[in-house]
């Protein structure tokens, strides 16, 4: 059994929109990663088998290597169709907004969602959820959005109703986002919905095969590159690699080639904090993801120096400015942060 982790007023309240509504939207942030897409297409599975008219959008491209995901054909993607997304949007009786708290996190579809009139959900899991939906379903202790759209349908009462293919898509973002299992995965309760997925027939291990193991040649070389030129702050029990434009060039870049780099340096005995910096080649800006083991707060340094935010242990934030600047920036928190990062 699951502890009941979702207030039943909330579960009552959102059981009794979805029964009215005809029209629904989800959406998820910029930049989807596996839980974005895997909570988002887990709901719409669900909402699609009880006959609602029902449409993901997420405001740009997704990784290649989560493209094999039931469903995923069917995303649309708002910097390509915004006009079509629009629509959707405005005529929506629902919308479902997953694995954001804030409407900063999609980008241009910001406008297009607060302007709507549609009952508006929030699903999420990051911290400090601003107030810009109906029901606010906001659980920072669970480790993935998808784990909550699980517990959302069975609490409905429909866990009979979840697929093989939605329970593939729930499974891949609850292993996203904690690495394969590897961080925020202590609670047993996530083994008893794996369980609970088995049985739906999904196959675990060819799922992390086609999520982990299908990266290019490319990719591996360039993982050799930026390892090889990675900092370590010994004393700061902390690293930092980084990307150019022009580097990413030299590898053939390809989005999603440089996902899960930021992890690598926290394999370093007593490195505790990593940076990774890359260069963005849509808009002139340095894209931050940091991640800590332990109680270093990276979303506490992401928002102070990098305009951010996050989890304790993953966040991420934007620069404006060069590499080199945004490398000293870093250094400087470090500086500030070193009681911290210090044990
Ligand atoms: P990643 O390093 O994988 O891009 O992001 C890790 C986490 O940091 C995300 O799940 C999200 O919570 C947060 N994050 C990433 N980029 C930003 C950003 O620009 N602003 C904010 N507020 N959070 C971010
Ligand atoms: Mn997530």
């Amino acid at each position: 059994m699951l502890t009941k982790v979702i207030e039943q007023t909330k579960i009552d309240h959102f059981t009794k929109w979805i029964e009215r509504a005809d029209k629904i939207v989800i959406v998820s942030h910029v930049s989807p990663d596996g839980d974005a897409i895997g909570s988002s297409l887990g709901l719409w599975h669900f909402l699609y088998s009880q006959d609602k008219a029902v449409n993901v959008i997420v405001p740009n491209a997704f990784p290649d290597f989560l493209k094999w995901m039931p469903g995923s054909k069917e995303i649309l993607l708002y910097d390509r169709y915004r006009d079509f997304a629009n629509k959707l949007i405005a005529e929506a009786d629902v919308i479902c907004c997953l694995d954001f708290n804030g409407l900063k996190r999609i980008d241009a579809m910001a406008d297009a969602v607060e302007t709507s009139s549609a009952r508006k959900m929030m699903l999420d899991h990051h911290p400090y959820p601003d107030e810009f939906c109906d029901i606010t379903i906001s659980h920072p202790e669970i480790s993935s959005t998808s784990e909550l759209v699980f517990r959302l349908i069975c609490r409905m009462g429909y866990f009979s109703d979840i697929s093989k293919d939605g329970a593939e898509c729930i499974y891949t973002g609850m292993m996203t986002d904690t690495g394969g299992f590897t961080y925020n995965s202590n609670s047993q309760e996530i083994y008893f919905i794996i369980s609970e997925l088995l049985s739906k027939g999904i196959d675990k291990d060819a799922i992390y095969r086609k999520v982990f193991n299908t990266y290019s040649e490319s990719r591996l070389r360039l993982m050799g590159y930026v390892l090889s030129k990675m900092k370590v702050y010994s004393t700061y029990n902390s690293a930092l690699i980084s990307l150019t434009k022009e580097e990413q060039g030299n590898f053939d870049y390809i989005k999603g080639d440089s996902e899960g780099f930021v992890n690598i340096p926290l394999s370093i005995k007593n490195v505790c904090f990593t940076c990774f910096l890359r260069e963005d080649t849509e808009k002139p800006m340095i894209k931050i993801s940091l991640r800590s083991v332990g109680k270093f707060p990276c979303n506490k340094f992401a928002a102070e120096f990098f305009n951010g935010g996050g989890h304790l242990n993953a966040s991420g934030g934007e620069y404006f400015g060069s590499m080199e600047e945004a490398v000293k920036v870093f250094e400087q928190g470090l500086e500030k942060y070193e009681i911290l990062l210090k044990f």
